[in-house]
């Protein structure tokens, strides 16, 4: 089976209604100048601008998501926001897990994974972000940690078409610093065979694994060109349509 790659930019707590509106419709624009795109492109921006967003994008193939859901379907979460509501206002992806979360927020795999079984129970798909930080890297536990954060996080009744994994080394994210593709290579391999491992060979063959951490056009055609590496989880980059678009085009 051959995997799409998804290129997805995550906007983090960047632009105003203004900036997010131009920066999609730019996108639009240069996806509907061309057809048969060898990549899914997808945006995150904050929430109160998904809706403007969707209407930027509409019919232009790009997807919208959400950065963030809570694990409940609504009631008394001052300041959240759930996945159903996410669905309902256009989006069709949620980013769960990402290390800026699991820092500032202190989420838990435990966490992770019900916010992730939230988002497939309202019809969404869902990127679950794992990555080591870099003293554990120099540690010695790369793969033990993503190992054990990939099972702990993973939802139930996960599959190629709702799940995507990012593989995020919290030492490569914001920082200019990049996994070299021999290093972003191995874990996810090493991913690949935790896929294999607990939902069967088809889903490791079919599930997208991303890579995120200082991804731009100069260094994506060779991440993006490894066997087990399926597109990016892009943050900085992401908020330029050049960079952006020619990270998608290393495709
Ligand atoms: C991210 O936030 O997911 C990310 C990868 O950020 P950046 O590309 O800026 O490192």
């Amino acid at each position: 089976m051959t995997r799409r790659p998804l290129i997805a930019g995550n906007w983090k707590m960047n632009g105003l209604a203004a900036d997010g509106t131009a920066l999609a419709s730019t996108l639009a624009g240069k996806m509907k100048g061309g057809s048969d795109h060898p990549f899914n492109m997808l945006v995150c921006p904050p929430f109160p601008l998904i809706g403007k967003v969707v209407d930027a994008v509409a019919g232009s193939g790009i997807a919208v998501g959400g950065q963030d859901c809570h694990m409940a379907e609504k009631g008394a979460h001052t300041g959240d926001t759930s996945a159903w509501i996410l669905k309902d206002a256009g989006c069709d992806y949620v980013i769960v897990g990402h290390s800026e979360r699991r820092t500032d927020h202190a989420e838990t795999d435990e966490t992770v994974k019900a916010k992730a079984e939230a988002a497939l129970a309202a019809g969404l798909r869902v990127i679950v972000c794992i990555g080591e930080t870099l003293q554990q890297r120099e540690a010695g536990q790369t793969l033990e940690v993503n190992r054990s954060q990939f099972q702990g996080s993973l939802p139930d009744g996960a599959t190629p078409e709702n799940t995507v994994i990012a593989y995020e080394p919290v030492w490569a994210i914001g920082t200019g610093l990049t996994a070299t593709p021999g290093q972003a290579q191995d874990v996810h391999a090493a991913i690949r065979a935790e896929i294999k491992g607990k939902l069967g060979d088809a889903a490791a063959e079919g599930m997208r694994v991303l890579y995120g951490g200082s991804m731009n056009p100069g260094n994506a055609r060779e991440l993006i060109g490894q066997p087990d590496i399926d597109g990016g989880l892009i943050g900085g980059a992401a908020l330029k349509a050049d960079d952006f678009w020619g990270i998608a085009e290393s495709c």
